[in-house]
């Protein structure tokens, strides 16, 4: 027989009884000197965090990034310099709305974060499955997700809040068009692409900066669930996708995306009608073509979800030299939320945690201390800079050339002169006739429990895209 070992306290002292608390005799109470139960009882009051305000349900995987083309032209991040460099990562997809017990199959976006342990650093990619999103200043967020999550009264989700938001946010309706076509219920996270919606910056050892989209297509296709599939899982198979991912890669079966991205110089984006950094609108492909650089493969499943999966914090703060940010102004709100919301939920010692803190490179800080400080804290090293003692110093390996920009301190009307209409027909003009009436009958399906006087600010938009696009909604609505 297999020799078991001993359980113990979490203090390493072994337990000598499981199964019975001490008691007053055989029939009386407990005593407060078992200090076992009372151990057991509040470690498992405290087992949950806050869960995440939006992106709560998820599931992750580990991987390789294989480079396909040498980007050193462009990037000088290392982990991108040469043909076939692989780098480890870790996928963390999600649904947004919902909250962690949440269906998978809920209509929604699906996050996409990908961290990429290179040896300078980790560089988290905090994506979506769609390329654009439905706002494009970090004020409305909080405005937005409320709108989108429970009723304060009823607790319950409301079409009216739901539309009453969007039809007076008019930059909504591109991911809007996207959310109720197919693609807004994927079927699981393998057949669906990821985006990095923002534009992002690469900078190269010359000193030059261009602007980057990153797009990740699935090599397994584009599958998606109809309307009623969708809703017959929520209710029979609510971790749905959570189960299909873990279970391909239990098979062998590693998923696996094709990665572009399309670039853009400054003096074309200066140059550019459309504004380039309004997460709002896509690149178009005509005009900024897809160039892959590498594949992405996921084959190992996480050993703890806890650990790995619920712990795991991505910022698109984290850019390794090479990448940087944009003046995208959602984008710039995200730098500050990321962080934020990890210090809140995981604590300030969050980027120690075996998924969070970078593989190749250790991380040389001045920070010291904080809650729940497991690693050696930098031992009797010296704790500020400068300092004549050796201590870790900057680099300008790091350095990013000057932004140039323009105009006045103010507050800007960021619907003044956006055209929020344009892609979103274009979008709905590539769909097949059978696509257009799946879109109009999941968006009526939704608008109907609003009141009318939104359901007709609403159609106003879908109008302005394509009159048919409004035609039909209206028609589904019974106007
Ligand atoms: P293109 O015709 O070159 O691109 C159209 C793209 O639309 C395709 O490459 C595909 O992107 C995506 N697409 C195809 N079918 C669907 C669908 N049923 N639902 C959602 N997306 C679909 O034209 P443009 O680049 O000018 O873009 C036209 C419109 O396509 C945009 O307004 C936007 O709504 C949408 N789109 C554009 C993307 C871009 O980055 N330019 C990316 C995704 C969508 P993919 O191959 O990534 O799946």
């Amino acid at each position: 027989m297999r020799q078991q070992d001993t359980l113990t306290t979490a203090a390493g002292a072994p337990v000598a009884d499981d199964q019975n608390s001490q008691t007053a005799g055989p029939r009386g109470p407990v005593l407060i000197q078992d200090v076992h139960l009372l151990e057991k009882l509040a470690h498992f009051n405290r087992e949950r965090i806050p869960e995440r305000v939006v992106h709560a349900k998820g599931a992750g995987a580990y991987g390789t990034f294989r480079v396909t083309r040498a980007m050193g032209d462009v990037t000088k991040a290392s982990f991108l310099s040469e043909v076939g460099k692989e780098t480890e990562v870790f996928l963390r997809f999600s649904t947004v709305a919902g909250e962690r017990g949440a269906a998978d199959t809920d209509r929604d976006p699906r996050g996409f974060a990908v961290k990429f342990y290179t040896e300078e650093g980790n560089w988290d990619m905090t994506g979506n499955n769609t390329p654009v999103f439905f706002i494009r200043d970090p004020l409305k967020f909080p405005d937005f997700i409320h709108s989108q999550k429970r009723h304060p009264a009823t607790n319950v989700k409301d079409p009216e809040m739901i539309w009453d938001f969007w039809s007076l946010s008019p930059e909504a309706l591109h991911q809007i068009t996207i959310l109720f076509s197919d693609r807004g219920t994927p079927d699981g996270y393998r057949f669906m692409n990821g985006y990095s919606s923002h534009a992002l910056s690469f900078v190269n050892e010359a000193g030059e900066r261009r602007y980057v989209k990153f797009h990740f297509k699935s090599l397994q296709g584009i599958r998606n669930l109809s309307a009623e599939e969708a809703q017959e899982l929520a209710g029979s198979d609510p971790d749905y996708a959570t189960r299909d991912l873990y279970d391909a890669i239990e098979r062998g079966e590693s998923p696996r995306w094709r990665v572009c991205v399309q670039l853009m110089t400054e003096a074309e984006a200066e140059a550019s009608e459309l504004n380039p950094f309004d997460v709002t609108r896509v690149w178009p492909h005509a005009d900024y073509p897809l160039q892959e650089i590498g594949v992405m493969t996921l084959d190992r499943n996480p050993e703890n979800y806890f650990a790995e999966v619920e712990q795991s914090a991505f910022s698109p703060g984290n850019v390794v030299p090479g990448i940087g940010f944009s003046p995208d102004r959602m984008l710039q709100g995200r730098l500050f939320a990321y962080g934020d919301a990890h210090r809140y939920r995981l604590g300030a010692n969050y980027e120690h945690l075996p998924v969070n803190a970078p593989r190749a490179a250790t991380a040389r800080t001045y920070q010291r201390d904080g809650a729940m400080q497991f690693t050696p804290n930098g031992g009797g090293g010296v704790n500020y800079g400068p300092n004549s003692k050796d201590g870790p110093i900057q680099s300008l390996a790091a350095a990013e050339p000057p932004l140039r920009l323009q105009g006045d301190a103010g507050q800007y009307d960021h619907r003044a002169d956006a055209d929020d209409f344009e892609q979103a027909g274009n979008l709905y003009r590539l769909l097949s006739v059978e696509e257009r009436e799946r879109l109009a009958t999941n968006i009526a399906g939704s608008l109907r429990g609003a009141s009318r006087p939104i359901q007709e600010r609403q159609l106003e938009h879908f109008r302005r895209a394509d009159p048919e696009y409004g035609e039909a909604v209206a028609k589904k609505l019974g106007w």
